[in-house]
């Protein structure tokens, strides 16, 4: 398994903050301490080493790349408890912020970050044997986010153009959002990036929120809970990567898999279960009924009926105490389920990972340490609900030219917002057409 690294890169408030959880997770899986030294040093590189560098002192250090336009997210980091982690040279920030301002971002201060930036990726790179790809994590509502990422991410596509890169981003909640232009930047990232994603998965803090109050039991969720719940899905699907499975599914399988046509792929995700670490042990799962109940709505981390949409493809990724004989019952009593319809054009549909590895619960976190766990990552047609919800919101604005002149005056033309408008109604009409 060796040698196939991965690079992670995190940008914005949302992105950062979202690092914190993932690597804190990966830490305990791999077994690394705060400080980057390994709890049995002789333990196998083979493991950590898609996600961690080992030096020559013993040490292991992140794969990662942390940018933030404003320092106080990563200043936290440099200052936490994981500062020896991290490479200090690889958390970038700078002193002005884009002010939830896409064209800030794109084309203001965030121009001046981006060859910084790519001259620490291609550093990154040149230290792997066989680099995978890539995965980055940030929010599409804020400025860094939305404009320096986007920004970033084509010119990072330009670079690899061979390279896998998969996107985790936090999109906007249409009845949470803190940021009033969210919308606008939300739509502008999405038409800026679209080309230059293979995969984007879409986390939406509303439906994360809703499973935390419900599921797990925390009535005032926080960022850091939100993102917790986050981590563990990352590690899921990350884990075929990084430990010893039946059925383990690589960063190019997801592609192969999941996207029919360039421009879907938009996968939902979901997972299962979500139990609350205040019934530790009381409640074991069966494969059945995990699969079950990846395939609805209310384990989804999109707010978006699924039932009301079509399948057009489908990874399922089991980890823990999993037999491929549980599993194959599991998908024939899905394929049988009315309200799990495929299209017509893609009858088999469903793609399977089993990883050994059991997903390891977090202390002090809402979820609960389970035997096993499993994650789905669903192109659905379901999907356009979400964008056609964020579009509205957009048009709103749009119509009356509210808040443009801020976009204007960072060097953005005014034309930008309507082929952004126009190239998600596009994508929307491109998923309806999967279902015919
Ligand atoms: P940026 O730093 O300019 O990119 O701005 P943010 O990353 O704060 O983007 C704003 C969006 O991100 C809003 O939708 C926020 O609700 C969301 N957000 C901010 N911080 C977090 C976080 O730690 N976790 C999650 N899940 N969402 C966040």
């Amino acid at each position: 398994m060796a040698g196939r690294e991965i690079i992670q890169i995190h940008i914005g408030q949302a992105g950062v903050q979202l690092a914190n959880a993932c690597w804190e997770l990966y830490c305990l899986e791999h077994a690394v301490k705060f400080d980057g030294t390994l709890y049995d040093p002789n333990q196998a590189e083979d493991s950590y080493s898609p996600f961690f560098a080992l030096t020559g002192a013993g040490q292991v250090v992140p794969r990662v790349l942390m940018i933030d336009l404003e320092p106080t997210v990563i200043d936290e980091i440099r200052t936490g408890c994981y500062r020896k982690l991290f490479h200090p040279e690889r958390l970038l920030t700078s002193k002005e912020d884009a002010s939830n301002n896409f064209a800030k971002g794109m084309y203001g201060v965030g121009h001046e970050m981006v060859d910084l930036a790519m001259d620490r990726v291609r550093k990154l790179v040149e230290e792997c044997g066989n680099m995978q790809g890539f995965l980055i994590f940030r929010a599409y509502g804020g400025g860094t986010g939305g404009g320096f990422g986007s920004m970033f991410l084509r010119n990072l596509e330009n670079y690899f153009c061979k390279s896998s890169i998969l996107e985790f981003v936090v999109f906007p909640s249409p009845k949470l959002s803190n940021i009033i232009v969210e919308p606008y930047n939300t739509v502008l990232s999405t038409h800026a990036s679209t080309e230059y994603q293979d995969i984007a998965f879409i986390l939406d803090n509303e439906a994360i929120y809703d499973i935390l109050s419900t599921k797990l039991g925390n009535p005032r969720p926080m960022y850091s809970n939100v993102n917790r719940v986050i981590g563990q899905v990352v590690s899921n699907v990350t884990a075929s990567l990084r430990f010893e499975g039946a059925l383990n599914v690589d960063l190019s399988e997801y592609q192969t898999n999941l996207v029919p046509y360039r421009r879907i792929h938009y996968p939902i995700v979901a997972y299962a279960p979500f139990m609350p670490s205040k019934r530790l042990f009381h409640e074991q799962f069966s494969v059945a009924s995990l699969t079950n109940s990846c395939f609805k709505p209310s384990h989804q981390l999109v707010k978006c009926d699924s039932d009301q949409g079509k399948y057009v493809s489908c990874c399922l990724l089991y980890r823990g105490d999993v037999v491929p004989v549980d599993v194959n019952n599991a998908v024939v009593n899905i394929k049988h389920t009315k309200n799990v319809q495929f299209v017509d054009w893609c009858p088999t549909g469903f793609k399977v990972g089993i990883n050994y590895m059991p997903p390891i619960a977090v202390p002090g976190g809402d979820l609960a340490r389970v035997t096993r766990a499993v994650t789905t990552l669903s192109n659905s047609t379901a999907i356009k609900f979400y964008w056609l919800k964020i579009l509205k919101k957009y048009n709103v604005m749009l119509r009356k030219r509210a808040f443009v002149h801020h976009y204007v005056s960072e060097g953005m033309e005014e034309g930008e917002f309507l082929e952004a408008k126009e190239n998600l109604r596009a994508l929307i009409l491109d998923y309806k057409e999967m279902e015919s």
